[in-house]
């Protein structure tokens, strides 16, 4: 679908060969990988068939082994469920086990058995099964005259319909994906596996070398891996199809494809959404979250339980921070906004002259319209949506309070976050986050959030309640009380009077207020986008990959340096030596004493550990699994360089570099350092050829 102005365009003019931007730019969906051109792909280092990526009907092939691990990417890597992903995306679960006397995150986890493996709470992986065009039926569904909040309402009854009806097999978990803002939208079927358990991370000094100081940078010698294994009915799970491990490397120029979940991207939006995308969103990200950092970080010095109970939150928030860092710097560097706009012109100036297009203008105009309404209450409305992120105690009241409403309607008409299919994940979340409840810390946290919110303006509370008094004697905080609160009414909820949970009925009107103002907007955008998509597209003449929206998509690329800056070239790969060169003994730079004995005795230069491709890749795409030309796995994606934050925004080809771990240093590391022999058996690398 999304290609058919370029084909009718391209089968009109006689030619049907797909141009060489097949490599580099493009989070291709399983659906585009099929039609697009083996031979040109094949040109590029591509050594088996398109067809061997995605088998349709029968929902296998290499792609039905990349898998979703609860946001980030992985790859199943053996017949009995091994799974491979980072480390930091299996760091909850190494934090969730972890004591001052069993520090797991510093010491790192190795199960010897089966029996010694860790299952982590709340961690899911979905293998993808079947994507299905339901563009007609989610469109018949909005009645003609609709508003916006209308039109919303009945795109979401109509994706809940279709997606209970696919979850009706057992053990599928389904989605309806908007691709374009809704120019398509696709039912994907997943089967979902629950019981994943941990069997091996790295220390920390390993897994997150370099720590906040070399994350999304370049030279890299981070250890990113960690590896899983996924369980069904007690017994470790047969995947249909799993990635061999391949020894025999990467060099510069080498063709490697990266397999995953790419998270958000925000290309397709006009130059004054993005606009308002770094004013509304990214600066107030690295403004806030900044702060937040800084709050864990003193209010847990000196303590070895505070401190691995906020380990997760905070370098979930350390990310985040650096991310919107930068993505701000390189917005500004890029000139991406400016370029945008420019591009823009040209599109409308085209479209102004072809009546079929002439919705696209309009629609440009109106959606820029809405961006500017939302400046007004941004601040706030980002000081509520972060709820999410920061006081733990606070999200929990505010979930609690809003399940309890939302527990009386009839299912379908629920807000989606509590319909019945999400509440056994709810409640696991609400039973975890024990582990990771520092008092001093959500004290300090919220006491921000509320000092924001009044200062904001617009403030929902009259009055900013004593913070102290609050977590004094709530019951919310306490394991048995807070679980015993997931199944009560509304009005038991109430009678409580617990200041917690008053807290959060106060918020409760601003909180409803924001998501009605959200479903207006994404009604109003599902109405817009489409028409200003479909003219951009047009105009492209080529196909074009749309935004990431956390479904399965892959990348073409090659393994390759860049230039950072005037004067300065950086080639694409590390080794152990660098490490080692890097190593001060001191945290995020303290190489393990086992790591540098076992170096000892070999070449360090000659044991690769990190490496650089042209892959279009963004947040998700964590734990992708990088694959050769022959589909066998080389590499883990981890990350991306810093002149390439930004290219969430747009691609540019000189600096869009993404930063895999090599799997010729795991391999050594299990096979030198943790000796870890069963598991090396059951990943049975494949020789090198
Ligand atoms: N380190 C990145 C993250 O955690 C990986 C994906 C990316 O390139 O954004 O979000």
């Amino acid at each position: 679908m999304l290609f058919r102005s370029f084909f009718s365009r391209t089968l009109a003019a006689g030619i049907l060969l797909l141009p060489s931007v097949l490599a580099g730019e493009g989070k291709w969906t399983p659906q585009q990988v099929l039609q697009l051109d083996t031979a040109a792909l094949q040109r590029q280092g591509l050594q088996i068939p398109v067809s061997r990526l995605w088998d349709p009907a029968r929902g296998t092939r290499l792609l039905a082994a990349t898998v979703n691990i609860g946001g980030c990417s992985a790859g199943f890597v053996s017949a009995t469920g091994l799974i491979l992903t980072n480390h930091h995306c299996l760091f909850a679960l190494v934090q969730e086990y972890s004591r001052p006397d069993r520090d797991l995150i510093t010491n790192g986890f190795l199960a010897r058995t089966l029996q010694e493996e860790l299952p982590g709470k709340t961690t899911r992986v979905t293998v993808p099964r079947k994507f299905t065009d339901v563009t007609k039926q989610v469109e018949a569904a909005v009645p003609t005259g609709a508003d916006d909040l209308a039109r919303n309402k009945a795109i979401d009854a109509k994706e809940k319909e279709l997606v209970a009806a696919c979850e009706k097999k057992p053990g599928a978990r389904c989605r309806v994906a908007a691709f374009d803002g809704g120019l398509q939208y696709v039912l994907i079927e997943s089967f979902e596996l629950s019981d994943i358990r941990l069997v091996y991370a790295p220390p920390r000094a390993i897994g997150e070398f370099g720590g906040e100081i070399d994350n999304w940078m370049w030279p890299r010698h981070t250890g990113d891996f960690s590896v899983a294994r996924a369980y069904l009915d007690g017994k470790p799970y047969r995947p249909e199809f799993f990635f061999p491990v391949s020894t025999a490397g990467v060099k510069p120029g080498d063709f490697v494809m990266v397999l995953g979940y790419p998270g958000r991207t925000v290309r397709s939006l006009t130059a004054a959404e993005m606009a308002g995308q770094r004013d509304s969103y990214f600066a107030l990200r690295a403004e806030v979250y900044g702060e937040w950092i800084r709050l864990l970080d003193e209010t847990t010095r000196g303590s070895a339980a505070g401190t691995i109970a906020v380990a997760s939150t905070q370098k979930g928030l350390n990310n985040v921070a650096k991310n919107a860092q930068g993505q701000l710097a390189g917005l500004k560097r890029g000139r991406i906004i400016e370029k945008q706009a420019q591009l823009e012109a040209r599109v409308l100036a085209w479209a102004a002259q072809r009546p079929a297009f002439a919705p696209a203008v309009a629609a440009k105009n109106e959606l820029d319209a809405l961006t500017e309404k939302r400046r007004a209450t941004a601040v706030r409305d980002f000081l509520l949506a972060s709820i999410a992120n920061g006081p733990i105690a606070l999200r929990q009241a505010t979930q609690l309070v809003r399940l309890a409403a939302e527990r009386v309607k009839p299912d379908m008409e629920r807000d989606a976050a509590y319909m019945e299919r999400e509440l056994p994940r709810l409640r696991d979340r609400l039973e975890r986050d024990q582990k990771s409840f520092f008092e001093p810390a959500d004290v300090a946290l919220l006491s921000s959030l509320l000092r924001r919110l009044q200062a904001a303006g617009q403030s929902p509370l009259a009055s900013a309640p004593d913070v102290n008094a609050l977590y004094a004697s709530t019951k919310v905080t306490e394991l048995t009380g807070r679980l015993k609160m997931f199944t009560e009414t509304t009005e038991q909820l109430r009678a409580r009077h617990d200041p917690l949970l008053d807290l959060a009925f106060a918020l409760d009107p601003a909180l409803r207020a924001l998501d009605q103002a959200n479903k207006q907007d994404d009604g109003a955008v599902a109405r817009l986008r489409p028409a200003w998509r479909r003219a951009v597209i047009a105009f492209a003449g080529k196909p074009v990959a749309p935004d990431a929206n956390s479904t399965l998509r892959v990348s073409f690329a090659h393994v390759k340096g860049y230039s950072p800056r005037d004067g300065v070239f950086c080639t694409p790969q590390t080794t152990l030596a660098g490490m080692l060169e890097k190593d001060t003994g001191e945290e995020p730079f303290d190489v393990p004493a086992s790591v540098r004995e076992a170096a000892a005795r070999i070449d360090p230069a000659k044991i690769p550990l990190d490496f650089l491709a042209d892959a279009d890749t963004t947040g998700g795409n964590s734990g992708s699994p990088t694959v050769n030309g022959r589909g066998e796995l080389v590499g883990l994606n981890f990350d991306r360089v810093w002149e390439n934050v930004a290219n969430d925004f747009g691609y540019n080809p000189d600096i869009a570099r993404n930063v895999n771990v090599d799997i010729r240093f795991f391999l050594w590391l299990l096979k030198d350092v943790e000796e870890a022999d069963t598991l090396l058996k059951e990943l049975g690398a494949a020789p090198a050829r």
